[in-house]
């Protein structure tokens, strides 16, 4: 596996890891975040300890050499209690949410049919609510909370979050958890959607299957303190049945019929289940399609894939070899414009209005580094530029001077 630094492309905002594991590099770099704060400061005490007692540098720490006891038990216990697990797994059917599910699926094509005999306002209603709630996903529980990509106001996440709630796809606590745990341990069964057990499993399947007990295990250990210190993330996730209600079903379901008399029959059906359904679609692609089908050119190691039509469906979030490779980038995708990539303009917006700041990125050299590394060689079919190596014909100015004298031999 390939490793790359973190960059910024903003001055003064250094690149932090989120995740608490194997973050090294970065410990130093951000005092902000609490958990690599508090291992610099242990870090620190050590070696404070270390050089005042200079008798002792034959290697043994009492303190270190318990801490190192403790630690490799509890590592044993852990290990042992994941194998004991892991053998165990048999996965059950949440019956309560496969309900929900199937319910959803059928009043979804329900409402596709009812969509033929609705009011035109509410057609343009439905795609300004899956648009709108779609930003809050990507923007706000993905990019934002998720991945620490950039910082957003406190408008703006007051925003994004009443965005993401309309979306109703968990509270973003919930969700950026079950994400980073995504991304730590991809495509494993602590993997909360595991693409290797299956396109259905990935899809849609881990939501009303019993999760793996080492996703419950990783669920405990990843670090979450940035979100438990964001007051709007903890406010939603503490009265989210409550703002759920409101704001994806009263709201997008009320709206058409006070103010252009739909029936509320039809809204319902159309306003809830299908675009409810739709946008959860759109999302679960992401975690099958996008991991499936399609080209590797950063990683090829891993088994993210980019995958266009999923970008377009789900506002830029296609691209996912690339996010899986540098995940802090907030365009989460290398090329591109705004047409394949709506969330990124929707920060970039944000970011000229004030409210966003801090996008964190990669450089062009990093890319190429890591494509040139570890890709499937097929990065350059997606680079516009990317054919800069190649000449157009004899006479070219970019032709190798070695072919160039090799020719006018063959010439003469
Ligand atoms: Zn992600
Ligand atoms: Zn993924």
């Amino acid at each position: 596996m390939c490793l790359s630094t973190p960059t910024t492309n903003e001055a003064g905002n250094s690149a932090s890891c989120s995740l608490g594991v194997a973050c090294n590099a970065a410990r130093t770099e951000n005092a902000a975040d609490s958990q690599l704060k508090h291992r610099s400061q242990v870090a620190t005490a050590t070696h404070t300890k270390e050089s005042t007692k200079l008798d002792d540098s034959l290697g043994f720490k009492e303190e270190n050499a318990i801490y190192k006891e403790h630690a490799s038990k509890q590592q044993q216990q852990e290990q042992q209690q994941q194998q004991a697990a892991a053998v165990d797994y048999n996965p059950q059917i949440r019956w309560p949410d496969l309900g929900a599910q199937t319910f959803l699926h059928v009043g979804a094509l329900y409402g596709v049919y009812l969509l033929c005999y609705a009011k035109f306002y509410t057609f343009l209603w439905v795609a300004a609510t899956i648009l709108f709630s779609g930003i809050g996903i990507t923007a706000g529980a993905h990019r934002l909370w998720s991945h620490k990509s950039y910082h957003a106001s406190l408008p703006l996440r007051i925003l994004l979050c009443f965005m993401f709630t309309i979306a109703g796809q968990r509270d973003a606590y919930t969700w950026a958890l079950d994400h980073r745990i995504h991304h730590k341990f991809s495509e494993t069964d602590a993997d909360p959607h595991n693409a290797n057990r299956g396109f259905f499993f990935a899809h849609v399947g881990w939501l009303f299957l019993t999760p793996h007990p080492k996703v419950i295990e990783k669920r405990k250990v990843i670090d979450m303190s940035d979100l438990e210190a964001d007051a709007v993330v903890m406010f939603q996730r503490k009265y989210y049945i409550i703002l759920f209600a409101l704001c994806s079903i009263v709201l997008p379901v009320m709206v058409p019929w006070y103010f252009w008399q739909e029936s509320l029959w039809m809204s319902f059906w159309i306003n809830f289940n299908m675009r409810f359904t739709w946008t959860l679609n759109v999302a679960f692609f992401v975690n099958s399609v996008a991991h499936m089908y399609g080209n590797k050119p950063y990683d090829k190691n891993i088994t993210p894939v980019e995958a266009p039509i999923v970008s377009l469906l789900a506002l830029g979030e296609g691209w996912h070899n690339y996010h899986h490779v540098f995940p802090w980038d907030y365009k989460t995708g290398e090329f591109g414009n705004y047409t394949l990539n709506i969330t990124t303009g929707f920060i970039d917006l944000c970011a000229r209005l004030g409210l966003a700041s801090g996008r964190k990125s990669v450089s062009p050299d990093m890319v190429l580094r890591r494509a040139e590394k570890c890709g499937d060689g097929t990065r350059f079919l997606s680079d516009e530029y990317a054919h800069k190596d190649q000449v157009w014909g004899f006479g070219d100015c970019d032709l190798p001077r070695e072919d160039i004298v090799e020719l006018v031999k063959m010439q003469s």
